[in-house]
C-alpha cells in the first residue's frame, strides 16, 4: 500500500484531544486517480472499481459509502475503515435561487467557511456568458489582513484541505438538485391538477436531470488561494480531470492579492487557469495603506511577476479593483492604472466595496464609480463596471461566517 494513505496523525494541524493527537484519516476526495489506483492494486481490487467509485464521487456526489451500491460491501468496509468521506455541512444559506446564492459551511472540526453561487454571470473572466460560476475559499481567515476585507478580520485559522476545496463545488451542487428536485414534484403535482396551465410532464423532466450545476470558477473567496498552494492546485486538478469534476481549466480563475513568487510558480504549471490580481490600488502609497501584502511585494515586483506570468503563459490577466470611497476612487488614480493594465495587457474589473460591518470603509456614489470607468476607457482600456449582485446578502468575502461565528459567540446553540 502506498505510504501516507492510510491514517495520518492530525495533517490539518488540528488540536489534540484530552492531550492525545487527534487521528484523521485522509480524505477520499484528496486523492487523485492515479493514487487510487495504485491503492486498490495493493488490496488486489480490479482496476474497474476505481472509475466506479470515481463515478459515485464526482458524477453521482454520493453522501455516504452505503450509497455506493455497485461496490461490493467488502470493498466499501475497506474504503471507509481506510479513508474519511467529508461531506460539508450547510450551516446557512442566503439567497435565492435566481440570483446569487451565498453558502456557509461548518467544516469537520467545526470551522466555517463560505461559497457564492453567481448565475449567469455576464463574462467577467473573459469566458461564455449564462454560466454558473462558483466562488470558493481555500483558507480559514486570512493571514493577508486586506484592511477592506471582512475574512482577515479573525486572522488565519489554516489552510482548506484538497477536499475541502473540491467538496464545495459538489456540496453546493446536491443542494441545488435537491432543489430541483423539490421544485419539480411541486410542478408534477400542479401538473396533476384539472385545467393546470403548468409545463407538460416531459419538459419538467428534462429541466430536472441537468448535469453540472458549476461550469466556472473563480478562487476568490475566503483566504490567499496562493498561500495554499499545493491544495489549490490538486483541488483544481481533480475538478478539472474528466474522471472528476470535468470543468475546464480555462473556466478556473485564480486571484492573489499578490504573491510575486508564487505567480512565477503558476506560470509553469501545465494547466491553463486564468489569473486575476487583487490589485485595489495602482500605485504603492495606496496599495500600502489597504493591503499590507504591498510591503513586501510592491507593485514594481508584482508587475514583473506577471510579464513573467505573460511570457510564459501567454495568456491575459484580469485587474480587480474595488473601489473605495476617498480611498482609491479618485480620477489620479486611473492614469497609473490605465498603464498597469496597457503594459499587463490586462482587463479590469471595477467592483463598487460591499460594506462590510465594523469597518470604516463604504461605497462610492454610482456616479463615481461610471467616471472612474469612463476616465480608463477613455485611455484605451477595457474594463467593465460589476452593477454587483449580492450586497444584500452579506457576498463581500468573509461576511457571513464573521457574522455567524460572533451570532454563535454571543448566544452559543444549545450542545
Ligand atoms: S482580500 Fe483576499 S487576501 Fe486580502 S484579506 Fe481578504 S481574503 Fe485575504
Amino acid at each position: 500500500m502506498p505510504r501516507g494513505f492510510r491514517q495520518q496523525i492530525n495533517p490539518l494541524g488540528l488540536p489534540a484531544r484530552n492531550g492525545y493527537p487527534v487521528r484523521v484519516l485522509t480524505d477520499i476526495k484528496s486523492l487523485s486517480r492515479e493514487e487510487l489506483e495504485a491503492q486498490f492494486k495493493v488490496w488486489g481490487e480490479p482496476a474497474y472499481r476505481v472509475p466506479q467509485l470515481l463515478d459515485w464521487l464526482y458524477a453521482r456526489r454520493a453522501a455516504s459509502w452505503e450509497a455506493m451500491s455497485n461496490l461490493p460491501k467488502t470493498l466499501r468496509a475497506k474504503l471507509a475503515e481506510s479513508f474519511s468521506l467529508q461531506i460539508l455541512e450547510l450551516a446557512r444559506k442566503q439567497g435565492s435561487p435566481d440570483t446569487t446564492q451565498k453558502y456557509l459551511w461548518k467544516l469537520a472540526d467545526g470551522a466555517f467557511i463560505e461559497s457564492v453561487l453567481i448565475p449567469a454571470n455576464p463574462a467577467l473572466y473573459g469566458e461564455a456568458s449564462d454560466r454558473h460560476t462558483l466562488c470558493i475559499s481555500t483558507q480559514v481567515g486570512c493571514a493577508y489582513g486586506c484592511r477592506f476585507c471582512a475574512s482577515g478580520l479573525d486572522g488565519w485559522k489554516r489552510n482548506l484541505g484538497v477536499h475541502e476545496i473540491v467538496e464545495q463545488v459538489l456540496a453546493v451542487e446536491r443542494v441545488c438538485e435537491k432543489q430541483m428536485l423539490e421544485a419539480r414534484s411541486l410542478m408534477l403535482d400542479k401538473a396533476a391538477e384539472p385545467d393546470a396551465e403548468v409545463p407538460p410532464a416531459s419538459r419538467i423532466q428534462h429541466q430536472a436531470s441537468s448535469d453540472r450545476v458549476v461550469n466556472n470558477i473563480v478562487v476568490m473567496g475566503m483566504g490567499e488561494p496562493l498561500a495554499n498552494y499545493d491544495h489549490l492546485i490538486k483541488a483544481l486538478k481533480i475538478l478539472n480531470a474528466p474522471w472528476g469534476g470535468g470543468i475546464g481549466a480555462r473556466r478556473m480563475t485564480i486571484s492573489t492579492s499578490g504573491l510575486a513568487p508564487q505567480i512565477r510558480k503558476l506560470a509553469v504549471e501545465p494547466m491553463q487557469f486564468r489569473l486575476a490580481i487583487s490589485l485595489h490600488g495602482a500605485t504603492d502609497e495606496v496599495r500600502n495603506r489597504i493591503m499590507p501584502v504591498n510591503k513586501k511585494y510592491p507593485l514594481h515586483e508584482l508587475v514583473n511577476a506577471c510579464e513573467d506570468y505573460q511570457r510564459v503563459k501567454g495568456r491575459m490577466i484580469t485587474l480587480e479593483y474595488i473601489l473605495i470611497a476617498g480611498i482609491n476612487d479618485s480620477l489620479e488614480q486611473t492614469r497609473p492604472l490605465a498603464s498597469l493594465a496597457k503594459r499587463l495587457y490586462a482587463k479590469v474589473n471595477l467592483i463598487p466595496y460591499n460594506k462590510v460591518e465594523g469597518l470604516p470603509w463604504v461605497r462610492p456614489a454610482d456616479e463615481v464609480c461610471e467616471r472612474f470607468l469612463a476616465a480608463l476607457e477613455k485611455n484605451g482600456v477595457t474594463a467593465t463596471l460589476r452593477r454587483e449582485k449580492g450586497g444584500d446578502i452579506d457576498a463581500a468575502c468573509g461576511q457571513l461566517r464573521l457574522k455567524t461565528e460572533r451570532e454563535l459567540k454571543s448566544a452559543p446553540l444549545p450542545g
